[in-house]
């Protein structure tokens, strides 16, 4: 519902609750069974759900936790609330509890996710319980309905509460909190499955019965009081009716959806605006899905504009890195992400409406993989990982924390604030728990009717009976980045199999019995094999995996790690964080060649980093902090250690000294600008880099201390001739040295004389992930139009944000580094390997070549030129342009300002 209505919102809060929002759904009506209307726009099918079956794997775990509840979940308890409403005997049957409670204001909203769930399993698995349950259950809802002239009720009406809620509704005197056509809706998707998927004609008339008390009851209704009823949560009613109406050809179902199009909603969609910031997130969701399904009834351009400019907003600018949206259960402001990291993000509800949405808008757009890039994305981090895997009854948390230090488990207030429960919980996220997890397999393969389409890499097996065909998928992905696809059976003529290529990938291969094949296999594409196939063929694809960072569109500095579609978080055991760990991006590093167990440095520790949907019972952080480190180490290059300050003193006096790099706060140096020379502050300790009693002497220690004027405290840079840096003391004349010239590690920091000693000089490296601005232009070094693929020209760019302005340097040999872009994993690179003047500059996949090594020359203040190791030429701007977007180059280190760059 939106903020504006006092109802169901304030209600909870009166009672101590959060809040909710819900939905439910069906797969688009396909199994031809009366009279169909012909849907617009579409070829690409799926397949029944009983055609894949799920094979061993964290998926089928999930599948057969639901199926254990399902076949457990008490059905006379979920009835209780219908029956006594319908004045029928409750058989002595106890009430539940939660959201289902006989008090509690839109009780019976469960129902129908249960009735979706036990069809869905039956279908999936043939499980013959779940089969039953629903059948029961219908039976049982068929008898209340028919009870209502001595319940008072009109014909059709079909609920737990009264029919008086709805009068109330209609004249805007609601005050109890209950959003009774969300109910409605889900009772009615429900029964809608039922018919679908187990044939069931008594499903059919409930329904159809309870479609024409809708009807009946919006019919009287003037176009401005039904918009104003919209205010209030109304789940999918435009979706199921217009469901309803593909299903039966019948033109009436359609007219009451579009009763259901809340213009308030849709129409800023329709142009493409924003407006969602402050909305309940839930309840728009299903409009939108709703609004698919109109097109595919109407074949009317608007609804697929809002459908598709609704999917845009939501994943660019209102998503996490796992794929979830809301805070608090409502969108905020665009591009708030950094700011809303809190105990309650992601409503699961609106996953799992998002990838309904996802799925449908896919089968209009069928070439574009980024649909599936996001729907793997939101499926394995946030849907799978919200089941408890603990649990043998599969629950599932409500919210799925993104604050630093948040564990999963976590429910609304009314419910118990944790993990939902067999009888006391019954939340909206719990129904769509339930049937998420019966449908898992559902969008793993689609089909035109000859091309065979693989959108996930999940171990399944298909039957296709129609071609006579098996097509059965091994894989333990993601925790390996190959999948095995086989064919048996009727193969047929020749025939095509297109296989997503995900955008977060590079190198991908596609082989056909051991021999790769020469297709193209563009990330973010689909690679199509075409050839007359036999039985036995099997392919093999292979999808390598690389770790980036994912930045917060509201904050460069604050980031998630991925690795291929795996958000990986940190491991705090039972740890809490006050804030988010600031993270040494460099240090991340796999544990191995095979699984997805990594390490990595954060907060001067190691931590261990594991796939967020495999978070359970410990507190994780999926967004780190990679901005801290605003300074340079400084590398020895005599001996190859960094200065650093002994013990990580944070006091006066603390001795400098050099230390294997092993990612401390105190091993960064600010840069602040002083005159000609700089101050050298230490991001541990805040202080500078001076020499103790301000001593003119050779081999006078070197220490920290408090930043207070004194002229020891300025170091002015020299170059020298192999392109590393003397660090001349501003009291003193002296350089600043390593005693004896000794490589060891934690030999201390002395001022030295001017010799030509190795360890007298250092190189500069900037530590964690940068911003890199021109200082002429002022602009940022990024990829043009966020590429990923190898040969993305770089270019100079304002600062908005993007994750493509971030860089993180990697330490190479000889005081050289690699610039690996934050977005697309790449290097800063030279377009084929050139080294002549005006040379462009690229990414490319970081495979050590030559013109992928970089080091820093310093060119004044706090700017450095950055020398490539291929030819000793720099980075600058074509024709030294001041403008966004244009192309940088090679050129001759001839002190142009456009050659000039900082580390921001
Ligand atoms: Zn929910």
């Amino acid at each position: 519902m939106s903020l504006s209505s006092p109802d169901r919102r304030s209600l909870l809060k009166a009672t101590g609750a959060l809040a909710l929002a819900p939905a439910v759904a069906l797969a688009p009506a396909r199994t031809a069974a009366a009279a169909t209307a012909a849907a617009t726009g579409t070829t690409t099918q799926p397949f029944d759900l009983g055609r894949v079956r799920l094979t061993a794997g964290r998926l089928r775990e999930n599948q057969d936790r639901t199926l254990a509840y399902l076949r457990f979940v008490d059905v006379d308890r979920l009835l209780y609330n219908f029956r006594a409403n319908h004045r029928l005997s409750t058989n002595a049957a106890a009430p539940n509890g939660g959201w289902d409670a006989p008090a509690f204001p839109f009780r019976t909203h469960v129902q129908g996710h249960f009735l979706s769930a036990w069809a869905q399993a039956h279908a999936a698995t043939g499980d013959t319980a779940c089969r039953d349950r629903a059948a029961y259950t219908v039976a049982e809802l068929a008898r209340c309905q028919a009870n209502n002239a001595a319940a008072g009720f009109s014909a059709g009406y079909l609920s737990g509460f009264p029919e008086n809620d709805f009068a109330q509704l209609e004249a805007g005197t609601l005050k109890n909190g209950n959003v009774p056509y969300y109910c409605v809706h889900k009772t009615m998707a429900g029964l809608l499955d039922v018919w679908r998927l187990l044939g069931s004609t008594q499903a059919r008339d409930v329904l159809l019965a309870l479609a024409d008390w809708v009807d009946r009851r919006t019919a009287r209704l003037t176009q401005g009081q039904m918009q104003a009823l919209l205010g209030t949560e109304f789940g999918g009613m435009n979706e199921v009716l217009a469901d309803l109406h593909l299903r039966t050809g019948d033109a009436r179902w359609l007219a009451v959806a579009q009763r259901f199009d809340h213009a308030a909603v849709l129409d800023p969609l329709a142009a493409g605006q924003d407006r969602l910031n402050g909305l309940h997130a839930n309840t728009q969701v299903p409009k939108w899905i709703g609004a698919v399904r109109e097109y595919l009834a109407t074949g009317t351009a608007r609804y697929h504009d809002i459908a598709a400019h609704a999917w845009n907003i939501c994943t660019t600018a209102h998503s996490y890195a796992v794929g979830g949206n809301s805070q608090a259960e409502h969108f905020r402001a665009p591009n708030a992400i950094a700011s809303q990291l809190t105990n309650d993000n992601c409503e699961l509800c609106n996953s799992y409406n998002m990838l309904k949405l996802t799925r449908e808008l896919w089968q209009l757009d069928p070439a574009r993989a980024s649909y599936f890039d996001f729907y793997e994305r939101t499926l394995l981090n946030h849907v799978v990982g919200a089941q408890n895997p603990a649990d043998p009854h599969g629950h599932v948390t409500y919210f799925t924390p993104l604050k630093p230090g948040g564990r999963r488990g976590v429910g609304p207030a009314w419910g118990g604030g944790t993990w939902s429960t067999d009888h006391d919980s019954f939340w909206c996220c719990q129904g769509t728990g339930v049937e998420s997890n019966t449908k898992l397999a559902d969008s793993v393969y689609f089909h035109d009717g000859t091309t065979l389409i693989v959108n996930l890499f999940v171990p399944t097996v298909l039957s296709w009976a129609e071609r006579g065909l098996t097509v059965t998928q091994t894989t333990s992905y993601p925790a390996e980045d190959t999948t095995t696809i086989k064919l048996t059976g009727s193969t047929g003529d020749t025939w095509s199999m297109r296989v997503r290529i995900p955008g977060w990938t590079s190198g991908a291969t596609v082989s056909v019995n051991g021999a790769v094949q020469n297709v193209t296999a563009t990330p973010g594409s689909y690679a199509v094999l075409t050839r007359a196939w036999a039985s036995g063929d099997t392919v093999t694809v292979k999808l390598p995996m690389r770790v980036a960072l994912a930045a917060a569109n509201d904050d460069p500095g604050v980031a998630a790690v991925t690795y291929g579609p795996v958000v990986l978080c940190g491991n705090y055991g039972s740890t809490a964080l006050a804030a988010l760990p600031v993270l040494d991006p460099a240090s991340i590093t796999r544990n191995g060649t095979a699984g997805l167990s990594f390490t990595a440095t954060a907060n001067g520790a190691p931590v261990a980093l594991g796939p967020f949907h495999d978070a359970q019972g410990f507190n994780y952080t999926v967004y780190w902090s990679t901005r801290s480190t605003s300074g340079f180490r400084l590398l020895d290059a005599g001996s190859g250690l960094v200065l650093g300050v002994q013990d990580m003193s944070t006091a006066d006096g603390g001795r400098a000294l050099q230390w294997a790099d092993s990612g401390t706060a105190d091993h960064d140096w600010e840069l602040l600008v002083d005159g000609a020379a700089l101050r050298l502050r230490n991001a541990n300790s805040g202080k500078v880099l001076g020499v103790q009693d301000m001593s003119a002497a050779d081999g006078a220690a070197v220490l920290q201390w408090a930043d207070n004027g004194t002229a020891d405290h300025r170091w002015t840079v020299v170059a020298t001739p192999d392109g590393s840096h003397g660090l001349r003391n501003a009291n003193s004349g002296k350089l600043l040295g390593i005693a004896g010239g000794s490589t060891a590690q934690g030999a201390f920091a002395v001022q030295a004389p001017d010799t030509s000693a190795a360890t007298s000089r250092w190189w500069f490296l900037p530590t964690g992930t940068r911003r890199i601005q021109n200082v002429a232009s002022g602009l940022l070094l990024g990829v043009s139009g966020m590429s990923t693929a190898d040969g993305g020209p770089v270019v100079q760019w304002g600062d908005n944000g993007t994750a493509d302005h971030l860089w993180t340097a990697v330490v190479d040999s000889g005081g050289y580094l690699r610039l690996r872009n934050a977005n697309s994993g790449k290097v800063l690179a030279v377009e084929g390997g050139a080294t002549a003047n005006g040379s462009r500059i690229v990414q490319w996949a970081d495979d050590g070549a030559a013109d992928h090594r970089w080091r820093l020359r310093h060119g004044g203040g706090d700017s450095f030129r950055l020398q490539s190791a291929a030819g000793g030429r720099v980075l600058g701007v074509a024709g030294a342009s001041t403008a966004q977007g244009a192309q940088v180059v090679l050129w001759d280190d001839n002190g142009s300002a456009d050659h000039l760059w900082r580390f921001v």
